[in-house]
C-alpha cells in the first residue's frame, strides 16, 4: 500500500501548512480549561475562521487522505482541536450527512459548520452505557411532538450545548434494539435540567441532564422510528474511527518533549526511560499507519470508518495512558504538580479506555466482527 502524498494531495498540505502559519498568529489567547463558555466562544471562533477561508467542510466533503493531511498538519502547527465542536463536527454532523433528510441537513450542519452552535451526546444513561441498547428514557407520540423524560449522564459540554443527539426508547415492547429512536433535541427545551459532574482531572467537562416530559419536533428525528440503533452504529463508526486521530500526531510530539526533558534533567541516563520512549515511538508510529490503512479502507466503502476503527481506539487509549506513564516517570517527584505540564493530561488519559466504548467492549468487537468468534451473552 502506497501512503505518500499524490500531486494533489501534495497541493492541499502546501496550501493548509501556509494558511495556517498567517491564520494562527492571529488568534486570541486560549482561555482557562474550567472555563467553559470562554472555551466554547474560543472553538467556536476558531471553527468560524476555518470556515471564512474555505477550511471548514474538509471533516465531511474532504476524501479521508485530505481529512487525515488536515488533521495531521493543523496539530503539528499547535492549531487548535475541535474541542466544544467535537460533537457536532464528529458525529452528530457526520451521522446528520449519512441519515438526515435533505431539511435537516440545511437546518443543521451550516450552523456546525460556520462555528455557531454546539452539540453534545446523550447516549449513556446510569443503567446504560456499555450496554447501551438498554437505554431506559422513553420518548411518546402527543401529536406531532415525542415526549422525553429520563436521563442521560457522561453528556460532554453539554452546559454550553444548544442541541443534544438524544437516543430514546420509543417502543418498550420491542426487542432492546428495535424499539430505539435517534432524535435532535434543543437543549433549551422547558424540562431539559443540565447538573456538571467534576472529574479527577478537576474539570466538569461533562454533566448528567435530567429531562422532564420535553417535547420535541417529530421533525427533529433523524431516520425512522426505532430505527434509532441503526443510526447510532453509524455514529459510533465516526466518533471510533477519526475522532482521536489528531491526537496520534500530538502523541508523537509529547514523545520528543519527553525526551528533551529526560535529557536536560538527567533521567535520560536510566536506561529503561529511553527504551519505553523508543518503544512508544514505535507504537505511535504503527498507529499512525494503522490510521493510514484505516482511512484508504473507508475512502474504498464510501467514507464511513469500519470496524477497523476498533482496533485503533483500543490500542491507541492504551499507550496515551503509557505515555503518559513514562511522563510521570520523565518528571518524577513533578509528576505530582498539577501545574507542570502532561500532569493534567495523565489524569485525564485514564478516561480514554473508557470514553467511546471501553477496551473490555473494543475487544468484544474486535473479537466477533474481525476475527469471527462466537458472540458472548
Ligand atoms: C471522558 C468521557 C466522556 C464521555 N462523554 C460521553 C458523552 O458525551 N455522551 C455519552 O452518552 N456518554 C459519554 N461517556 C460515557 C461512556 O460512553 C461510558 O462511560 C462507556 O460507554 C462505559 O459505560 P459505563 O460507564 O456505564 O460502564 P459499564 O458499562 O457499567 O462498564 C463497567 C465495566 O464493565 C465492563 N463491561 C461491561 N459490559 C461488558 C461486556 N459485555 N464484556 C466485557 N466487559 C464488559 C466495562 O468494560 C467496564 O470495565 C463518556 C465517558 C467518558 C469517560
Amino acid at each position: 500500500m502506497d501512503f505518500s502524498d499524490s500531486p494533489q494531495d501534495e497541493e492541499f498540505r502546501a496550501r493548509l501548512k501556509e494558511w495556517l502559519a498567517k491564520a494562527l498568529p492571529t488568534l486570541p489567547p486560549k482561555p482557562p480549561p474550567d472555563d467553559w463558555p470562554a472555551r466554547r466562544a474560543y472553538d467556536l471562533g476558531w471553527q468560524r475562521m476555518l470556515y471564512d477561508a474555505g477550511w471548514a467542510q474538509v471533516h465531511w466533503d474532504a476524501s479521508p487522505t485530505e481529512r487525515l493531511i488536515f488533521l495531521e498538519e493543523t496539530e503539528k502547527a499547535g492549531a487548535p482541536y475541535v474541542g466544544a465542536n467535537f460533537v457536532g463536527l464528529l458525529h452528530a454532523g457526520p451521522t446528520i450527512a449519512a441519515e438526515g433528510t435533505p431539511a435537516q441537513r440545511a437546518r443543521w450542519l451550516p450552523p456546525i459548520l460556520r462555528g455557531e452552535e454546539v452539540w453534545c451526546q446523550g447516549f449513556s444513561e446510569p443503567d446504560a452505557g456499555s450496554d447501551l441498547a438498554a437505554l431506559r428514557t422513553r420518548a411518546w407520540r402527543d401529536g406531532d411532538h415525542y415526549v422525553v423524560s429520563g436521563s442521560k449522564i457522561w453528556t460532554s459540554h453539554a452546559e454550553v450545548a444548544d442541541w443534544c443527539e438524544l437516543l430514546v426508547r420509543t417502543d418498550a415492547e420491542a426487542p432492546r434494539h428495535r424499539g430505539i429512536t435517534w432524535l435532535a433535541m434543543p437543549m433549551d427545551a422547558p424540562g431539559v435540567t443540565v447538573r456538571p459532574l467534576r472529574t479527577l482531572a478537576g474539570s466538569a467537562e461533562f454533566a448528567e441532564v435530567f429531562l422532564d416530559e420535553v417535547r420535541v419536533p417529530v421533525a427533529h428525528r433523524v431516520g425512522e422510528e426505532n430505527d434509532g440503533w441503526r443510526v447510532t452504529m453509524v455514529t459510533l463508526s465516526f466518533e471510533r474511527g477519526t475522532a482521536f486521530v489528531g491526537e496520534v500526531v500530538a502523541c508523537r510530539r509529547v514523545l520528543v518533549e519527553l525526551a528533551r526533558e529526560a535529557r536536560r534533567n538527567g533521567r535520560w541516563d536510566d536506561p529503561g526511560v529511553p527504551r519505553r520512549l523508543g518503544r512508544l515511538n514505535a507504537e505511535f508510529r504503527a498507529l499512525w499507519r494503522l490510521t493510514q490503512w484505516n482511512v484508504s479502507e473507508a475512502e474504498a466503502s464510501g467514507g464511513v470508518p469500519g470496524v477497523g476503527s476498533s482496533v485503533f481506539k483500543l490500542r491507541y487509549s492504551h499507550m496515551r495512558q503509557e505515555l503518559y506513564d513514562t511522563a510521570a516517570d520523565v518528571l518524577g517527584d513533578g509528576a505530582l504538580d498539577l501545574d507542570r505540564p502532561w500532569v493534567l493530561d495523565r489524569l485525564s488519559s485514564l478516561s480514554y479506555t473508557i470514553a467511546a466504548g471501553t477496551s473490555q467492549i473494543q475487544r468484544n468487537i474486535v473479537g466477533e466482527r474481525i476475527l469471527g468468534l462466537p458472540k458472548g451473552r
